[in-house]
């Protein structure tokens, strides 16, 4: 019996891309494939936070073909590709072993069920929802005019292309019939009438659905695919509402409301956390839980709004604590930074149980030692 070939880089990445589409990341970010090429085959890969020289050596160890992490390795372009530098090194490490890395960053943060979703079941919260919305505004309305004859076949190949997904339901549209007309001058191939001929008036359905920014152009191929004029009238519309499908951190709650004290066990223990930074009266119950994994004081105000009782995320600078009491200096939330590492190393699981079901034949191997380089002294 054959062996079933093996998927490349591209196969696991275009697969990632659709859960979490590179148009979510962050305009800053450096999400994609980062060293390596696309068509090379994957029978095992390490998956980590960071790509750290470490790393790289677990991979060539174990023979993988391609490293996949969270944290972009490149943020700013690299002036040579020497090992005099550490970012740079760890890129021509990669490339002498053939090692792809490919990095899921703030696309996967914004995802649905991306990181802080993970995060939020780490710590076991209920009827979990994004936080924030997406700042970018994706949404278009693409209206497509199409011959009643072909008007389902355009339809459908809008859904296939990933038009039309509200929420839950896929293949979203809105259909008017009416007419169209046109002449065609005398260079015209036209489908219907005669080149040079009269005017004609063609009962046509006036088709329209939501369409992402990043997938528009995927569907208006489909949509000429399957149309049968030459000229294709259409319509692209800016669309002001959230996109409801992706967003910042997420918002939950405790199968059992607990104080504070108890609260930040859970958050400890769940997250192998060896301290926690926080405000908070730890006596104040806590049941409503907002969370954000990595930097995510931006969204404090979100979690407040919420009506979340504590809000935990990482990166809490001095002045950022103070945003969190109130006008007499109470806490109005429990703020809680429990580490950028500790509340991120959910993404290395996460992206490890979806790859393990997409791709069962992949050797799919979490780091072997965590790759945080900060460790926590506490005074006995
Ligand atoms: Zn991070």
């Amino acid at each position: 019996m054959m062996a079933a070939t093996p998927p490349t880089v591209g196969d696991i990445t275009a697969f990632l891309e659709q859960w979490a589409p590179p148009g979510l990341a962050a305009s800053w970010d450096n999400s994609g494939l980062q060293v390596g090429r696309a068509g090379r085959a994957v029978t095992c890969a390490v998956i980590a936070l960071d790509c750290t020289p470490q790393v790289v050596a677990e991979a060539k160890e174990r023979g993988a073909e391609l490293v996949l992490t969270h944290h972009p390795l490149l943020f700013k372009p690299p002036r040579t590709l020497t090992d005099g530098h550490p970012v740079s090194a760890v890129a021509l490490a990669l490339a002498e072993a053939g090692v792809a890395l490919y990095s899921i960053h703030t696309n996967l943060d914004a995802a649905p069920g991306g990181v802080s979703f993970a995060l939020a079941r780490a710590l076991g919260l209920r009827d979990v929802a994004f936080l924030a919305p997406l700042e970018t505004r994706p949404l278009r309305k693409l209206v497509v005019y199409v011959p009643e004859s072909h008007a389902d076949a355009v339809r459908r190949a809008m859904g296939a292309a990933g038009a039309g997904r509200i929420g839950a339901y896929d293949d979203c549209a809105f259909e008017l019939r009416g007419h169209g007309w046109f002449t065609p001058r005398p260079e015209a191939s036209p489908y219907l009438g005669a080149s040079g001929g009269p005017t004609e008036r063609v009962a046509e359905a006036r088709i329209e659905a939501e369409v992402t920014s990043w997938n528009l152009s995927r569907v208006l191929a489909a949509v000429r695919d399957a149309h049968p004029y030459e000229e294709i009238a259409y319509d692209v519309i800016p669309v002001e509402q959230p996109f409801r499908n992706a967003g910042y951190g997420a918002v939950g709650t405790l199968p059992d409301p607990e104080p504070l004290r108890h609260f930040l066990e859970r958050v400890a223990d769940a997250l192998h956390a060896p301290g926690l930074r926080h405000v908070g009266d730890a006596s104040r119950t806590v049941a409503r839980v907002a969370v954000c994994g990595g930097s995510g004081t931006e969204f404090l105000g979100a979690a407040i709004s919420a009506r979340a009782d504590a809000f935990v995320t990482a990166d809490v600078t001095y002045h950022r604590w103070f945003d969190a009491l109130g006008p007499a200096g109470e806490p109005r939330i429990a703020l809680i930074d429990a580490g950028h590492y500790e509340t991120e190393a959910v993404a290395e699981t996460l992206l490890a149980d979806a790859l393990r079901s997409r791709f069962p034949e992949v050797e799919w191997r979490v780091a072997s030692h965590p790759t945080n380089p900060v460790s926590l002294f506490v005074r006995r």
